[in-house]
């Protein structure tokens, strides 16, 4: 079975829309800095862009000017931070090389991390998190106790993220990374891989058993094209698998989307309590 994300990214967005049309004409807001040297990050805003409209929420794009420096996005992120027309902030990744990434991005109010990148932020980061939702979908809630899940890759925003929740789901997980020996032993006898290694063609037919369920989250251009980190063609009639792109993309975008009119619902209410 091929798991697609656009059926499942378009139930969360009909959700954020209509908990938006709950919310009585007050419309939460989303502000993206964004570095426009890097193509690849304007177009991960510009999908994050497209489903808010969609949705009736408020998008603000700030493009960073060349050399900014680390205070400069501090400056910005005091402001945003403050302002309480602002739901959620979004840091676009890479940002400028003059400034530090670490540091920027750890600026952002809990309050309004609605990409989970925070420690202590409300939710997980939003591609494990909406691949969890992705699995309960298409396999039901009960599918990943007991099962042996593989994760490929180490990043602090998807493979430990991704390893927490299927832990959390109670499944058996390994990590695996660059220095892991032996790679196709640990993927031969997994009933759940999900790889996030950005390496086109790396996970191949022959490290996968037959009706695992393989989830793509690479994004890699080869020859101008698009793909993920599996060898698509020869997995697809051997295992259930994510198309890239139309499969983790979407569902990373919605879940992101889905969780604005959650923040700005806690906003109101921290508000009313300080009023009180
Ligand atoms: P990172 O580069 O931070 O992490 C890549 C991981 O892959 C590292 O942990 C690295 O190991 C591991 N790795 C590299 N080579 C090998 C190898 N030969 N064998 C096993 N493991 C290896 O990337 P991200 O986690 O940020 O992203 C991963 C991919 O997912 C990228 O293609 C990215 O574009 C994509 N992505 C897609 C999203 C979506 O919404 N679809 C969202 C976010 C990311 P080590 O730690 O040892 O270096």
């Amino acid at each position: 079975m091929i798991l697609y994300g656009k059926p499942v990214a378009d139930a969360l967005l009909d959700n954020a829309a209509s908990k938006i049309d709950n919310l009585a004409g007050k419309t939460p807001k989303l502000v993206i800095i964004t570095n426009p040297n890097d193509p690849a990050s304007q177009v991960y805003a510009k999908n994050k862009i497209k489903a808010c409209v969609l949705c009736g929420i408020n998008v603000e794009t700030i493009a960073m000017p060349e050399n900014s420096t680390t205070q400069q996005y501090l400056n910005l992120l005091a402001k945003l931070n403050q302002d309480k027309k602002v739901t959620g902030i979004i840091v676009q990744l890479p940002i400028h090389k003059t400034a530090d990434e670490k540091i920027v991005s750890s600026a952002i109010n809990k309050e309004k991390d609605v990409d989970g990148f925070l420690k202590d932020s409300y939710f997980p980061p939003c591609t494990p998190a909406g691949i969890i939702h992705m699995l309960d979908f298409y396999k039901g809630k009960g599918f990943l106790a007991g099962k042996n899940a593989v994760v490929i890759g180490r990043s602090e925003i998807v493979g430990r993220p991704m390893a927490k929740l299927l832990l959390d789901r109670d499944a058996t997980v390994t990590i695996c990374h660059s220095k892991t020996e032996n790679l196709k032993d640990f993927t031969k006898h997994a009933d759940v891989i999900i790889s996030a290694v950005g390496k086109p063609n790396f996970l191949t037919s022959d490290m996968v058993k037959p009706n695992a369920c393989v989830i793509d989250v690479g994004i890699n251009r080869v020859n101008g094209k698009l793909v993920g980190d599996c060898d698509f063609e020869n997995l697809k009639d051997l295992c259930d698998i994510t198309p890239v792109p139309g499969g983790v993309g979407p569902m990373t975008v919605a879940t992101l989307v889905h969780r604005l009119p959650i923040l700005y619902q806690k906003q109101l209410q921290k508000e009313a309590e300080h009023e009180k």
